[in-house]
């Protein structure tokens, strides 16, 4: 089985757009999405009804979807945040929203486990950063795999000789007796440096798991955020990757 994973699309069609195109070229048996389907950018309705057309074996809810669905305090959020929650909310159909209050905070499948944020406390949606924040996570886990996002920084967390190791991007062989925590990156507004498109493939026959980047047409998404009147920070960070 050869699964696609992708997260934190954050309405960014033209992203998106690039990772499907990109994903075309491979055999793909399933799609896993861990949330954030909307949020900063402004397409918001054609992510979800492309999300939605992607048959997910799974599509799991991030803080953004409980966002607009009125489930998480608006303080949870930062300002930019705050405002693309409400301009969402606004432009989204009854059909939308019900549809992304179908999403669960987590799915489990037979040697992985999916969750936006952290493990222990999926409803917190608490950040990923190092292996200190790994811990609850990883004590959590009864799969050897656990793919997250939330943080948009793409990489790969691992148990080896009693230490945690970090794999940032490439390819890392499964080892079924390890437990991994893998993020997936961001497909819409990655931050960790890379303003790439990031997704992950996971082929459980070669039990390997890659984190692949693809380019997009940024200019068009900015010039949307710009024109919707979203905070221009959130069209200015695509192009930083930050
Ligand atoms: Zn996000």
């Amino acid at each position: 089985m050869r699964y696609a994973l992708i997260s934190d699309i954050h309405s960014n069609l033209e992203a998106l757009e690039s990772v499907l195109a990109g994903l075309s070229k491979e055999r793909i048996d399933k799609f896993l999405c861990i949330g954030d389907v909307v949020g900063y950018a402004a397409n918001p309705a054609e992510c979800i009804e492309i999300v939605r057309t992607l048959r997910c074996e799974a599509s799991i809810s991030g803080n953004h979807e409980w966002g607009v669905l009125g489930l998480l305090d608006a303080e949870y959020f930062s300002e930019d945040a705050k405002a693309a929650v409400v301009w969402t909310k606004g432009v989204l159909s009854k059909a939308d929203l019900d549809y992304l209050n179908s999403f669960k905070l987590t799915y489990e499948s037979r040697d992985f486990v999916l969750v936006h944020g952290s493990l222990d406390e999926p409803q917190e949606f608490r950040y990923i950063y190092d292996s200190s924040q790994a811990h609850p996570t990883l004590e959590s886990m009864t799969r050897p795999l656990c793919f997250v996002g939330h943080t948009h920084a793409a990489g790969i967390l691992y148990f080896a000789g009693g230490r945690i190791m970090y794999e940032g991007s490439g390819a890392v062989s499964i080892d079924h007796d390890r437990k991994y925590i893998i993020n997936v990156g961001s497909v819409g507004q990655p931050r960790d440096g890379d303003p790439r498109a990031s997704y992950a493939l996971y082929d459980t026959d070669d039990k390997k798991v890659e984190i692949k980047r693809v380019a997009y047409d940024m200019e068009s998404a900015k010039d949307k955020i710009l024109k919707a009147g979203l905070p221009k920070r959130l069209a200015l960070r695509l192009c930083e990757g930050r």
